[in-house]
């Protein structure tokens, strides 16, 4: 059983982009930037945007946080993504997210240029993931690709199950996944029989949100784990969506949870970021 380290891999990426960066400055004196716009107070948004803002700062980008209180309307929101749409120092746009309820998710997504959607969920990108054309895509699923790659882990005809079929997880994960050949199965909170989709798959990749739902019998022998899955416990600890001690006695490969998957998912960020810069002329 190896463990798949996501921390490792994610360090070693903004490495790399530490270096396009400083070579954008010094070739075509651009220097790539990200707008994040925070709404509210909610703990754990506030938590990510500050890491997003410093993994910005570590590797050269340019980057400003546009905090609004819960109270802000949806035309302001809107007037403020198309501040940053016209802002030629800027190229990617990210809305932290969830969003209060009085706000309509999907009409601010579809507000964000497409050509600085670095977060992947404007649906001109959606429509371009899954007819396999250069998109931007989600950075979550894209990280977990990266882990894919970096592990050597052919994906070409494997069984892959994915549980949880999210906008912003399951689903284009399995447009990734089916464009790398794999024969993918998305299960979610209304499939029957889960454990009957998970024992027969090759790779089992979870993101649903519910603390250990993955256990030991639900996974075949020498199986590959990827869990996307944060869940934070009332002592303050984190976990996964897969019973971790259990489950990695039976596989060739897994994440863990801290330090798998979260970690890519910045990296994947800022790895977006300057591919707009780079496109920015
Ligand atoms: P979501 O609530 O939008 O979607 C959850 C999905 O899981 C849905 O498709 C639902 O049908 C399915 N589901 C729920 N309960 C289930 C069950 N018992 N069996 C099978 N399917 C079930 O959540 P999301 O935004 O996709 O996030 C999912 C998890 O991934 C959360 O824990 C979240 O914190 C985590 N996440 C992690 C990262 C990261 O960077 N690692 C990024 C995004 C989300």
């Amino acid at each position: 059983m190896q463990v798949i380290d996501g921390k490792a891999l994610s360090k070693k990426v903004q490495t790399t982009i530490a270096t396009q960066v400083e070579q954008l400055k010094q070739e075509k004196n651009i220097v790539p930037g990200l707008a994040v716009i925070l709404i509210g107070d909610d703990p754990a948004s506030h938590a990510y945007v500050k890491m997003k803002a410093k993994a910005c700062e570590k590797v050269g980008f340019y980057s400003i946080t546009h905090s609004m209180p819960d109270s802000i309307s949806q035309d302001e929101i809107i007037a403020t993504i198309e501040m940053m749409n016209a802002n030629p120092r800027i190229d990617g746009i990210l809305v932290q997210l969830p969003l209060p309820s009085h706000i309509d998710t999907d009409k601010i997504l579809e507000v964000i240029d497409p050509s600085k959607d670095v977060d992947g969920f404007h649906a001109y990108n959606v429509g371009r993931l899954v007819t396999n054309l250069d998109a931007f895509v989600a950075c979550t699923p894209l990280g977990v690709m990266k882990m894919f790659e970096e592990y050597e882990i052919d994906l070409k005809g494997k069984d892959v199950c994915i549980v949880g079929a999210s906008n912003i997880v399951g689903k284009p994960m399995s447009a990734l996944l089916l464009n790398a050949h794999a024969t993918v199965t998305v299960t979610h909170i209304h499939t029957k029989d889960l454990a009957s989709h998970t024992i027969r798959a090759d790779i089992v990749v979870v993101g649903v949100g519910v603390p250990l739902l993955i256990k030991a019998d639900m996974i075949k022998e020498g199986a590959i784990v990827i869990d996307i899955g944060i869940n934070r416990m009332e002592d303050g600890s984190l976990v996964g969506d897969v019973d971790f001690a259990n489950v990695s006695p039976k596989c060739a490969y897994i994440t863990p949870v801290p330090g798998g998957v979260g970690p890519m998912t910045i990296a994947m960020l800022l790895s977006n970021t300057v591919k707009s810069a780079k496109e920015r002329i």
